[in-house]
C-alpha cells in the first residue's frame, strides 16, 4: 500500500530545503536588526480566536478553515493565519503589561482549505511581524520597510507596494451605509455571494474575484476617511517618500480579513500571475480590544514563503544552495571494525561533517559512493590494519596511513575545514 500526501500540501526535501533555510534566515536576520523578537504559538487554536478576529463573513472563516471537534468536544481550528493567534498569546502571557511597543515575529505553517493551484496551497508557510502598542505611522512604515528590506536582501528589486487606508470605525459607519446603498442599486449585477455581503459586510465585496467591473464603480473608502485617518494616511505616505520606498495607492485594496483598520498594503511580484501577492499586511487598531485586552493599536504583515521561493531571483545565490557534501566519508570494511569506525567518526566530527557508510560493501563501491556524495576525505577502517586508518584525500588523490590514536592530531594539522574551527 502506498500513501500520498494530502492535496494542496508539499514535501520540502533536499536540496530545496536549503533554499527555505536561506530565505527564513534572511527574514530572521532582518527582523532582528529591526528589534523584532521571535514567538512560537500552537498551530491549532480554539476556533473562536479566528471567528471573532478574521471575521465570519470572510472567505477564510466561511469557507477555508480546517475546523474539527477534539476528543473533548472542543471546537479547534488549524490556524489559517497567525495575527489573531499572536494577539491571543500577547494577552494571555501579559506582554501588554510590559508597556512600549512589542515587536514580535514568527515563521510557520498555516492551513486554508482553498482550491489548490500555482501559489495556493492548503498548507503553506508564512513569515510575519506584529508591532503592537502604537498608533504612530512610523510603525506602519517600519512594517513595510522591514519586509521590503528582507526581500531586497534576497535579491528582489522592483517590487510593487500597493497601499491603501481602510479607515477606522468612525469613518466606516457612514461609508458602509453609502456603500450598501450603491450595492443595492447595483444588486442585479452582483454575484450571489456579494448580494449576501451587501447586508452582512459590504466592504468584503472588494475581495470578490467575480464582481470586478462592479467593484470599479463603487465609491472607495479612501474618499470617505475621517480627518484623523486621512492625516494618518498622509503621514504614512510622506514617511515612505522620505525613505525612498515606492508605493502605488490602490483605493480598492481592502484585504481578506476583517480586522484591518487604516493602512493596508500588499507587495506584488510581476511574474507570479494571478496569485501575485508575496505579502499582505496592515494596521489592526481594534483587534487587541476585541480579543479582551485594553485598547491597543497594532500593525503587521505576513509573507508567503512558497511564493517568495518560487520567484527567488537568480542573483540571490539560489543556484549554489545545495548543501555541500560531507567533509569525511567513513568507509568501514568489516563488522569487527565497526567500533573503530564509530570512534573515528566521533573524533572527526570536531572538524566537520562526517557520514558513516554502514554497508560493509567492497572498498571500491564505498569509495565510489564517497565520490558521489562529494566527500573531501575518505577515512578507511578495516581489520586488516588494526591500528591504522587510511586517510584518502579525494581531490588530491593522496593517501596516508594514520594511527588511530593520532587521528585527532593529524586532522588538526591536515584538515582546514570551511568553518575554520
Ligand atoms: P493573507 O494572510 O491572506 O494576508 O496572506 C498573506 C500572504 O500569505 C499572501 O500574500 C501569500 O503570499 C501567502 N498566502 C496566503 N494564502 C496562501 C495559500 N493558500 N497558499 C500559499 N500562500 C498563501
Amino acid at each position: 500500500m502506498r500513501f500520498s500526501r494530502p492535496r494542496g500540501t508539499q514535501d520540502i526535501l533536499p536540496p530545496e530545503i536549503y533554499l527555505w533555510r536561506r530565505v527564513e534566515g534572511a527574514f530572521e536576520a532582518t527582523f532582528e536588526r529591526y528589534g523584532y523578537e521571535p514567538v512560537r504559538t500552537p498551530i491549532f487554536e480554539s476556533t473562536d480566536v479566528f471567528l471573532r478576529s478574521v471575521g465570519e463573513a470572510t472567505d477564510i472563516v466561511s469557507k477555508e478553515m480546517y475546523t474539527f471537534l477534539d476528543r473533548g468536544g472542543r471546537s479547534i481550528t488549524l490556524r489559517p493565519e497567525n495575527t489573531a493567534a499572536v494577539i491571543r498569546a500577547y494577552l494571555e502571557n501579559g506582554l501588554h503589561r510590559r508597556g512600549g511597543v512589542s515587536r514580535l515575529c514568527y515563521t510557520g505553517p498555516m492551513f486554508r482549505y482553498d482550491r489548490p493551484q500555482a501559489g495556493r496551497y492548503r498548507q503553506f508557510h508564512q513569515v510575519g511581524v506584529e508591532a503592537i502598542g502604537s498608533m504612530s505611522p512610523i510603525l506602519d512604515v517600519e512594517t513595510i520597510d522591514v519586509v521590503v528590506t528582507a526581500l531586497e536582501s534576497l535579491g528582489f528589486s522592483g517590487l510593487t507596494v500597493k497601499l491603501n487606508s481602510v479607515g477606522c470605525s468612525v469613518c466606516r459607519t457612514p461609508y458602509t451605509a453609502i456603500l450598501r446603498r450603491e450595492l443595492e442599486r447595483l444588486s442585479g449585477r452582483l454575484c450571489e455571494d456579494c448580494v449576501a455581503r451587501t447586508e452582512k459586510n459590504p466592504m468584503r465585496v472588494f475581495d470578490c474575484k467575480r464582481c470586478v467591473e462592479v467593484k470599479n464603480e463603487l465609491p472607495p473608502i479612501s474618499e470617505h476617511l475621517c480627518s484623523d485617518c486621512a492625516a494618518h494616511f498622509a503621514s504614512v505616505k510622506s514617511h515612505l517618500d522620505s525613505l525612498g520606498r515606492r508605493y502605488d495607492v490602490d483605493p480598492r485594496l481592502v484585504r481578506g480579513l476583517d480586522y484591518y483598520t487604516r493602512t493596508t498594503f500588499e507587495i506584488l511580484h510581476g511574474s507570479l500571475g494571478a496569485q501575485n501577492a508575496l505579502c499582505g499586511g496592515g494596521r489592526y487598531d481594534d483587534l487587541v480590544e476585541q480579543c479582551g485586552g485594553p485598547p491597543t493599536p497594532a500593525v503587521g504583515f505576513s509573507a508567503g514563503l512558497e511564493r517568495i521561493i518560487s520567484v527567488l531571483p537568480d542573483g540571490s545565490g539560489a543556484a549554489h544552495l545545495t548543501e555541500s557534501g560531507p567533509d569525511f566519508y567513513l568507509v568501514c570494511l568489516d563488522d569487527s571494525s565497526a567500533e573503530r569506525a564509530l570512534l573515528a567518526a566521533r573524533t572527526l566530527r570536531a572538524f566537520g561533517k562526517v557520514e558513516v557508510d554502514p554497508s560493509m560493501r567492497a572498498l571500491k563501491t564505498q569509495l565510489r559512493q564517497a565520490e558521489k556524495r562529494g566527500a573531501r576525505v575518505a577515512v578507511i577502517v578495516e581489520s586488516a590494519s588494526p591500528r591504522h586508518v587510511k586517510w584518502k584525500d579525494m581531490s588530491k588523490r593522496e593517501q596516508f596511513d594514520v594511527e588511530d590514536e593520532r587521528l585527532l592530531e593529524f586532522a588538526k594539522k591536515n584538515f582546514n575545514d570551511q568553518a575554520g574551527r
